[in-house]
């Protein structure tokens, strides 16, 4: 079916799904089978060499897997997707099948930990050459892609500072020294932003993240250019890190309420990070709907809206925020975010925990700083309980609110 006139929620909904599900099912099946029968051996022969559609074992294609993937190709406007157990496995099957010796990546400083670690320690042990700039940098990052690169990869917004980068603008600079473009659209859902439509090549997203939403499941999708998504995909049916049925059908359902939840998270959030910036014990608020943020004009032209996730840092030490984070109700303190409910986090302990206080820092990563991403609670009883924490914090640490 054709949903190129469809707007996302209704897309989001009935991508994948406008077929007649077994005995009219309503709703996909969660198809529990390991491998597909055939009684005509020629119809066989023909689907296992790809001459017509079906599915022969679930490690590499499933009918519940395949709902969820047309559900994110058809959001990301993609010739064709595919799917990963988790968004690391998105992330590192596409790398590795793409990159191979000699090669080179350019990416940035600041994308998401199990990333940076790829880039850091094991790519380079494949003699894939890695050169990671600051973000935000965009003239070092164009200079640095121009020397020759196979492959730029991009993250934007970013965690858990909210950097922004210009996607449309490295696309271009991609584009001129002939590499592929990989974006992960995580922090921003496809409901926000569609890097397709700004250049890149390749979109990959944990879906263990928004497109879940209720922190239930594990999964990772990639789409794109369908050459490129076949040889990645090639590469993992053979390694092996394919999603299964039920988490698939857990995320498709997710993926039914995506626009009502993020349109929800994108004012909860602006509402909340707008609240926190003018309270005096709050240092500073990290969020690219802000006006004072650095990446805001670049964050408005390309995103629909800022997303569900910000940052922000307590006047005071590493004490202050540990009253704060256990002041608060309404919040599971875990290294998730994405979910419905609120969830939030010190970097210190969770994203950038490896790193010493001094490599924090040079990231820009106050000590003091929390990352809140706003679950789809009524957003008065999210601000009243931020407020009832930030006087805990006062009343627990009267002298370093004025440090
Ligand atoms: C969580 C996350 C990942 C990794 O996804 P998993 O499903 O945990 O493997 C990758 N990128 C970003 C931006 C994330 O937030």
């Amino acid at each position: 079916m054709d949903f190129s006139k469809q707007k996302k929620g209704t897309t989001a909904i009935w991508a994948g799904e406008t077929d007649s599900f077994y005995q009219g099912a309503t709703t996909a099946p969660i198809v529990n089978s390991v491998a597909f029968s055939y009684h005509d051996l020629d119809e066989w022969y023909d689907v296992a060499t790809g001459k017509s559609s079906g599915h022969i074992y679930s490690r590499n294609t499933n009918p519940t897997v395949h709902v969820l993937e047309e559900k994110i190709r058809i959001l990301e406007s993609a010739e064709a997707a595919t799917s990963f157990a988790t968004g690391m496995g998105a992330i590192s099957n596409t790398l590795f099948s793409l990159l191979g010796p000699g090669k080179r990546v350019v990416s940035i400083k600041d994308t998401y930990g199990g990333t940076s670690r790829l880039f850091l320690d094991f790519l380079p042990a494949y003699q894939i050459s890695v050169t990671l700039c600051e973000t935000g940098n965009h003239e070092a990052m164009e200079a640095e892609i121009a020397k020759g690169c196979d492959l730029v990869y991009l993250e934007t917004p970013t965690n858990p500072t909210l950097k922004v980068v210009d996607l449309k603008r490295l696309a271009e600079a991609a584009k001129k020294a002939g590499a592929i473009v990989v974006v992960d659209n995580t922090f921003a859902t496809p409901i926000n932003q569609n890097p397709l439509k700004l250049g890149a090549d390749l979109v990959l997203h944990s879906a263990t993240k928004f497109l879940c939403g209720h922190s239930d499941a594990m999964g990772g999708v990639l789409c794109g250019k369908k050459e490129l998504v076949e040889k990645v995909f090639r590469f993992r049916e053979i390694n092996g890190a394919s999603l299964q049925a039920e988490p698939a059908y857990l995320i498709a359902r997710g993926m039914k309420t995506l626009e009502l939840r993020i349109e929800r998270q994108n004012a909860s959030a602006l509402k909340i990070a707008r609240h926190l910036k003018a309270h005096p014990s709050v240092a500073d608020v990290f969020y690219p709907g802000l006006e004072s943020h650095p990446g805001h004009e670049i964050a408005a032209a390309q995103m629909s809206g800022f997303g569900g996730v910000l940052s922000f840092s307590l006047k005071g030490s590493y004490d202050t925020v540990k009253t704060f984070l256990t002041s608060l109700k309404f919040v599971h303190l875990a290294a998730s975010l994405g979910s419905v409910s609120t969830l939030a986090g010190p970097p210190r302990t969770t994203s950038h925990v490896e790193l010493t206080e001094a490599q924090r820092a040079q990231l820009g990563i106050p000590e003091s700083l929390i990352r809140y991403s706003v679950g789809i609670e009524n957003v008065e009883d999210l601000m009243a309980d931020l407020d009832q924490a930030l006087a805990a914090v006062e009343a627990a640490h009267p002298v370093e609110k004025t440090v």
